[in-house]
């Protein structure tokens, strides 16, 4: 049966960012753009990834397995294509673990590849410093956003994360992060919090 709404498709909000996975045959070398993983469950349905949409779910419903994906954005570092990386909860531990040290995942430069070069085999992912003051990172994109238009979920499923937001955050950490990772190259951390206004408190 068709289902009709009263909403246009998604694709003519397209906010012009790709999703990418980790390639088969190269590295995929590339600077975390946004603060923080974000982590939704989803179903391979219909021959593509989708979210899931419990309660009302209609791959629950046929008792399709669910499993969480990890999405976040990134700047590759060859190209400066800004761009959204998914992998799967078990391969983003590492995003997970400099999360809980740093703070933050802006800045980290990470490496992602399958080892076993076969696609949807396992992926690997490396994190590591990276002096940030020569780097001008771009403002992420709304991620929830971003992902809601390439699933094409209605206007109306779409959730906002409050762009706004986030652009304060981030000119507020950035003085941080170079910081600490300039100690952290110097083989210790940064122990004096860095303020809002780059100025040490
Ligand atoms: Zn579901």
């Amino acid at each position: 049966m068709p289902t009709w709404s009263q909403d246009l498709p998604a694709q003519q909000m397209h906010h012009g960012f790709d999703l990418r996975r980790t390639p088969t045959d190269r590295p995929l070398k590339a600077l975390v753009t946004c603060p923080t993983i974000h982590v939704c469950m989803t179903h391979f349905w219909g021959g593509r990834t989708v979210p899931c949409e419990a309660p009302d779910c209609e791959a629950c419903e046929a008792m399709s397995p669910s499993r969480a994906h990890v999405y976040l954005s990134a700047l590759e570092s060859n190209t400066r294509d800004h761009f959204l990386f998914e992998c799967t909860a078990r391969a983003a531990l590492p995003f997970k673990e400099w999360l809980d040290f740093h703070g933050t995942l802006l800045g980290c430069y990470f490496t992602a590849h399958r080892p076993k070069r076969r696609r949807n085999g396992p992926v690997e992912i490396i994190c590591r410093a990276q002096d940030l003051s020569k780097v001008h990172l771009p403002y992420p994109p709304d991620i929830t956003r971003a992902m809601a238009v390439i699933w094409q979920l209605p206007a109306r499923a779409i959730q906002t994360e409050g762009a706004l937001n986030s652009i304060p955050k981030i000119q507020a950490r950035t003085p941080h992060i170079d910081q600490q990772l300039l100690n952290l190259a110097d083989g210790q951390r940064a122990e004096t919090p860095i303020c809002g206004n780059g100025r040490r408190t």
